[in-house]
């Protein structure tokens, strides 16, 4: 194998590690607990050079908050986070001088966003947004075969929302602001009103139309915002049977007739499948001056 690529998928309760090529091949991969930053990463770079050392780059898809400003003294780091022992964690550093290669970093969702529009749903596509729905709601667009970022990665998952009439009652779970997409529709929302998944409440549950609703809001708010191709709705929630069209219908709705095309092509379900978090990490070292060289300490 020529090019080998170290790929992380840092997520908030594992470290999904692998190694893959330019071809898109993940030969080799494994799982680590997220405990510690300083016994996670050790044990991800101890797996990483097991696999070998000739490795050419390093992809990491993270969860975040992140610093992604390469002039910044903390590029690479988790900035504030809610995860115990994370908040200011050096992720891409310890990688990128053990292993003697550039790294790419971003967000999981950027990853997964830059991947599905790479290679899965949004193939093809000037403009692609992704949502995920799970244990929280993120969300990252390609706009021309880049990712957007204002002066850090968006945070698509604490807009605001019109509340369903019917969920008036409910405060949202979201620690900032209560009742943000996050608050209103995420896993722990559901959760937290019904005390139950979304899949586990039967058919006829008031629950599928108000998380419906809100998903609809907010495809049809991003639309506005940006006018993507696709909107491919991903994690937990969406695994939801009838979810998926349910949202579509009322996304019809909700935009009043500005989607430019018919809910049912741009309103999408994700094309990766298991390797996706791979993936991720992986379409962001393909990105032109997305890696970069991670300061020598001992210097
Ligand atoms: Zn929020």
């Amino acid at each position: 194998m020529d090019d080998r690529i170290a790929l992380i998928e840092a997520g908030g309760t594992k470290f999904i590690v692998g190694v893959g090529d330019a071809s898109r091949q993940i030969h080799a991969r494994t799982r680590i607990d997220t405990t510690r930053p300083e016994e996670t990463i050790p044990a991800a770079i101890d797996w990483l050079r097991q696999q070998g050392s000739d490795y050419s780059a390093v992809g990491i898809a993270s969860f975040g908050p992140l610093d992604l400003d390469p002039a910044s003294p903390s590029w690479g780091h988790i900035t504030r986070t809610t995860k115990p022992h994370w908040s200011n964690a050096d992720v891409a550093g310890p990688f990128g001088r053990a292993l003697g290669c550039p790294v790419a970093i971003d967000t999981d969702v950027n990853g997964a966003a830059l991947a599905e529009w790479s290679w899965g749903a949004g193939q093809g596509t000037n403009a692609s947004l992704y949502l995920t729905i799970g244990t929280g709601v993120g969300g990252g667009a390609v706009v021309g075969g880049r990712l957007i970022h204002g002066v850090s990665h968006p945070e698509m998952g604490h807009i605001r929302m019109p509340r369903h009439p019917a969920d008036g009652d409910f405060a949202g779970i979201c620690p900032f602001h209560g009742d943000c997409l996050e608050g209103l529709a995420s896993g722990p929302a559901i959760q937290a009103r019904w005390g139950a998944s979304l899949s586990e409440l039967p058919s006829d549950h008031i629950g599928h139309q108000i998380i419906a609703w809100y998903l609809a809001q907010a495809a049809a708010t991003f639309q506005a915002i940006l006018e993507p191709a696709r909107i491919i709705l991903g994690g937990g929630v969406m695994g939801t049977p009838g979810l998926l069209d349910h949202v579509r219908a009322e996304a019809a709705t909700a935009s009043g007739g500005y989607f430019a095309g018919v809910a049912e092509e741009i309103v999408v379900s994700p094309a990766l499948g298991d390797n996706a978090g791979l993936l991720g990490a992986l379409a962001l070292t393909r990105i032109d001056g997305n890696l970069h060289r991670v300061p020598d300490m001992r210097a």
